[in-house]
């Protein structure tokens, strides 16, 4: 059942989302990325919506021969080159792997090589930048807008695809989720895990290509584009790369634990992943260095190191508070937490064929200070990506304040179906962990 409230976001979601992303790119295109001149200009009648819209670049053959060759490549790579990282690095799972078992009770394989992906697109890029000359580093800046609207176009028509696919050739019918309400169930999503054929995966393919592996190339072309203009790259710019690179490493390093994930293992494929995948997260997430390039911002050594140290430490904190339940959960309980047995509180749920199962909710490590504080290191992380940008204009700041809403909005509806699963015993899990991301305030 869907209820008002979820109804109300959801229209505004699909209304404003695809404005809200041009609005940015736009101000940056012909504002400077100040956000306020456009509206000033606007209700002063200075400009008309129709003055913005006629300077604002449009589709070109070349932004779609590109984006076309982007796609295709990646899914080239995700298809037909099986992984051969996790057979020469130690401690990397990758190959053939199983995902979580559905509600129908499925489980899935899937053939983990996002890791093998990322290093032979950037290699590539390395090679062209410094050797082949095929096309300039700067190709995805300047060609940023016409871009956009590929990306739209691909976002809204896998969104269709997957929404029509439910209802007339499901990969798992069993799996299927219908609300009856059209907005919603294409929002969402209806299907579980919709696929083509035994191995492409629209979930694991859009949700980890094409976007994240753009990510760190679209802020290499950010940082070639500020050596074009200004003849150096600001070592803001570089803790962009480096502190966003390491974020999109450990993605790829991690991906079959990614597998275990809520995107996996509890939303269904819908507009909200499919459409975001493809435009809201290489557009909005990459606003940093988009910035940069408008205003190069050189910060005082000691700046620069603080926000390193800043972004190392979320780093840290969000990957040992993820490593920690990983290990927690493989090893059922038996492994060392900082040297020590874990403490954890012991749990059942009931499936819906009336079947009871055990589980174990840990409460000690990083799990014993916050509910979720894998969460608070990922926002430290990205305070820190946001800082490096100086305090001239909020719209490198977007990135935090979208952070901190998807994140703690996911707290809440995590939570809501954690105390459906555990009942009581999830009472008891936070009564004895009384905070869900800042412990002792939040
Ligand atoms: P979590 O990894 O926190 O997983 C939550 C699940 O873990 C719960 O549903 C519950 O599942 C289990 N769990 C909860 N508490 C405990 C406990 N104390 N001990 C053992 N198991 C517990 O959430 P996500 O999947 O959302 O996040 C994964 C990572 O991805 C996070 O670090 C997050 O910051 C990051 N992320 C980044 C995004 C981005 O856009 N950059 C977007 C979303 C996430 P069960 O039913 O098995 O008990």
């Amino acid at each position: 059942e869907v209820d008002w409230f979820s109804l109300a976001s959801i229209l505004f979601l699909l209304m404003f989302a695809p404005l809200i992303v041009y609005y940015f790119i736009m101000s940056c295109d012909q504002y400077q990325c100040s956000l306020t001149d456009p509206l000033i200009d606007l209700l002063t009648g200075n400009k008309h919506l129709s003055d913005i819209w006629n300077k604002t670049p449009t589709l070109t053959y070349r932004a779609a021969s590109i984006y076309a060759l982007w796609v295709a490549f990646q899914m080239l790579l995700y298809l037909f080159i099986p992984d051969f990282c996790h057979k020469c690095l130690p401690g990397y799972v990758g190959g053939v792997q199983e995902g979580a078992v559905t509600p129908a009770g499925v489980v899935n394989k899937y053939e983990i090589n996002g890791l093998q992906a990322w290093i032979i697109t950037h290699v590539l890029w390395f090679a062209n930048a410094y050797y082949f000359h095929w096309f300039s580093p700067t190709i995805i800046f300047d060609n940023w807008i016409p871009l956009l609207w590929c990306a739209n176009v691909l976002g809204y028509a896998v969104s269709t695809f997957a929404m029509i696919k439910s209802y007339f050739f499901p990969t798992n019918a069993e799996d299927c989720k219908f609300t009856g309400n059209f907005f919603y169930d294409y929002m969402m999503g209806i299907e579980f895990n919709p696929r083509i054929g035994k191995w492409f995966d629209f979930k694991l393919f859009f949700n980890g290509r094409p976007g994240i592996v753009a990510w760190t190339l679209i802020n290499l072309s950010y940082a070639a584009k500020q050596q074009e203009l200004y003849g150096q790259v600001t070592n803001s710019m570089i803790l962009v790369n480096v502190l966003q690179g390491i974020y999109v490493l450990d993605f790829f390093w991690n991906e079959a634990w990614y597998l275990k994930t809520i995107d996996i293992c509890h939303d269904h494929f819908g507009w909200y992943l499919g459409w975001g995948d493809c435009v809201w997260l290489p557009y909005l997430y990459t606003l940093q260095g988009l910035y940069l390039v408008y205003h190069p911002v050189q910060l005082y050594t000691a700046n620069a190191i603080g926000i390193l140290m800043l972004g190392l430490i979320g780093y840290y904190i969000f990957r040992m508070t993820n490593h920690q339940k990983d290990l927690f959960r493989r090893t059922n309980g038996n492994c060392k937490i900082w040297g020590k047995k874990p403490e954890y509180i012991e749990c059942s749920y009931m499936s819906v064929d009336g079947t009871k199962y055990y589980s174990k909710l840990m409460t000690s490590g990083f799990w014993g200070w916050a509910r979720h504080f894998n969460y608070t290191g990922d926002l430290m992380g990205s305070l820190a990506y946001c800082l490096t940008c100086g305090f001239e204009h909020i719209l490198p700041y977007f990135y935090i304040v979208y952070m901190t809403i998807l994140l703690t909005h996911r707290c809440i509806r995590d939570e809501h179906r954690c105390f459906s699963k555990y009942g009581k015993d999830w009472k008891r899990y936070t009564a004895a962990v009384p905070y869900r991301l800042i412990p002792g305030i939040f």
